[in-house]
């Protein structure tokens, strides 16, 4: 029970990592609010977990990370309902990018930029506040990627955010500090979710072996991360990155 008491916001909670997060951390002693633009699914996620014997630990708000106002309306509904706000997972994120020469910058740009990049910014913005106002300290946890510490192939706008994503988390590290937040960027490799789950069964057997256990990460494993950089066992890990992505950054495979 590593997160007992603690209060959490999670966005992106109704699938894949997010979800997987939500579950782990009811189950370490967190209250969840579960935030997502898709609110059908996050109200049956929690429908579900509180009928696993969580009843009162977990909540759903529909909210569109892009917009700041309903960022911060997602942070007073967590203090409304469960009286304050220790955590942030800023988690939401869209995946995919075409040739940067095919791009419209309408289409391929601007809206992933809302989403990745805004939507991180939001969260720290208004969870920051909200921790200052409470004077209880707080961590900001925030999804980069792989992508946000190197170029790859369609994934011009996508590794943009993502590197935005590790800056926010120094900058907000630091300016944060005096009111005893902490604030810690993840970079996941090749994790079996709806994002990647939409390419064939060819390119994913490729994707893990990208990875130095030849395997597709689970959710669940980022999940395992995730809980303990919220917990205080973490407290000397700030305003960096953890790799969560089973050695991708740390190796290139021998061409055969
Ligand atoms: P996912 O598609 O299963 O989950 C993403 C969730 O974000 C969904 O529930 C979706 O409804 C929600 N969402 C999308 N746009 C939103 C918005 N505007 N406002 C609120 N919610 C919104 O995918 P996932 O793999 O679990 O992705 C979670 C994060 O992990 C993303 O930031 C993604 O970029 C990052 N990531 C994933 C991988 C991977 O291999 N799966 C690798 C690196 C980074």
């Amino acid at each position: 029970m590593r997160l007992d008491g603690k209060v959490a916001l999670i966005t992106g909670g109704a699938s894949g990592i997010g979800l997987a997060t939500v579950r782990k951390f009811v189950r370490e002693g967190a209250k969840v609010l579960i935030a997502d633009i898709n609110f059908d699914q996050a109200q049956a996620a929690a429908d579900d977990i509180a009928g696993e014997g969580f009843q009162g630990n977990v909540a759903a708000v529909g909210v569109n990370v892009a917009v700041f106002a309903e960022v911060e309306a997602a942070v007073a509904r967590a203090v409304e309902v469960f009286g304050r706000l220790d955590v942030i997972f800023n988690n939401a994120g869209i995946a995919g990018g075409r040739p940067l020469l095919d791009h419209d910058p309408d289409v391929d740009y601007a809206p992933m930029i809302r989403i990745d990049q805004d939507g991180v910014y939001y969260g720290i913005l208004a969870a920051g506040r909200q921790f200052r106002d409470q004077g209880t300290g707080g961590v900001i946890i925030s999804t980069s990627s792989i992508y946000g510490e190197q170029a790859a192939e369609l994934a011009f706008t996508y590794s943009a955010a993502k590197a935005a994503v590790i800056s926010f988390t120094r900058s907000a590290a630091y300016e944060l500090a005096e009111f005893g937040v902490r604030a810690v960027a993840i970079t996941p490799g090749r994790v079996g979710t709806a994002i990647i789950n939409q390419f064939s069964d060819e390119l994913k057997t490729t994707f893990a072996s990208e990875q130095m256990r030849n395997v597709m990460t689970e959710p669940e494993e980022i999940a395992n991360v995730v809980a303990f950089l919220a917990s205080d066992e973490s407290n000397v890990i700030n305003g960096t990155v953890v790799h969560v992505d089973d050695g991708y950054s740390s190796f290139k495979k021998r061409l055969d």
